[in-house]
């Protein structure tokens, strides 16, 4: 994993930046509308997350692997899932799925306040090091995220970035009236996007297009 590595891996030169406008141009064309997303697609650079083999695929709208059998989305995902959310500045933000911490500095990017959850030691100590060497400064937690994380709940909003069997019930009870939770939910291998909105305490349910992450794990995940 390209995690703390060399000075110039992690320097953003005016390559890279043209290759984050390329791709953000992409996304455009792929129905991504929301502007504040696209510019921290524009911002967050993503090259810093990829082994020195893979560099040159940093700007593909592609997944990849990121150590321990685990990725970092696509960004067509990454911004898909955001965009869904509504994100607005200071909004309570739950991630499950740390990995390489990506999705944790889009959030952040976009001015909330993030708190994330990993349940792979090894990705959340690396991540946990290495985000504040770039500047973003979310709250780290190590655990089954398919429990959120109540000691700090209630959220506005929950973003789920593996796929998982069902709706963990601990997630809808932690987010907060008004909050929205995106979560891929179906199989081991293809999910379908939901996003579920809950307006006091009633939930209400979208359903969009089909993904395929790497599954969720824990008590209201799937067994390792
Ligand atoms: N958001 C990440 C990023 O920006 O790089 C990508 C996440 S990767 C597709 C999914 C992550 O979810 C993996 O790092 C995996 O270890 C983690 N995961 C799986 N089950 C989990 C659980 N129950 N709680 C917390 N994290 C979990």
């Amino acid at each position: 994993m390209a995690f703390l590595g060399s000075k110039s891996m992690i320097e953003d030169n005016y390559k890279q930046r043209g290759l984050r406008g390329k791709l953000v141009r992409k996304l455009r064309t792929k129905g991504i509308r929301n502007e504040a997303v696209l510019d921290a697609i524009g911002k967050v650079p993503r090259h810093v997350f990829f082994d020195e083999a893979l560099l040159g695929h940093a700007y593909e709208d592609k997944a990849f692997p990121i150590g321990e059998g685990q990725t970092i989305s696509q960004p067509y995902t990454v911004a898909f899932q955001t965009e869904k959310l509504e994100i607005k500045p200071g909004d309570k933000v739950l991630e499950i799925g740390t990995g390489s911490g990506y999705q944790a500095c889009i959030l952040l990017e976009l001015g909330a306040k993030v708190y994330t959850i990993e349940f792979n030691k090894i990705l959340y100590e690396k991540t946990k090091e290495f985000l504040p060497s770039l500047g973003y400064h979310p709250y780290f937690f190590l655990g089954d995220g398919s429990k959120g994380v109540p000691v700090r709940a209630p959220y506005d909003k929950i973003i789920v970035t593996a796929g998982a069997p069902v709706i963990p019930d601990a997630l809808i009870e932690q987010l907060a009236d008004n909050g929205i939770l995106i979560i891929p939910v179906g199989g081991r291998e293809k999910q379908t996007m939901v996003r579920l909105t809950k307006k006091k305490g009633v939930l209400k349910k979208e359903e969009f297009d089909t993904f395929a992450f790497v599954p969720l794990l824990g008590k209201q995940g799937w067994k390792p």
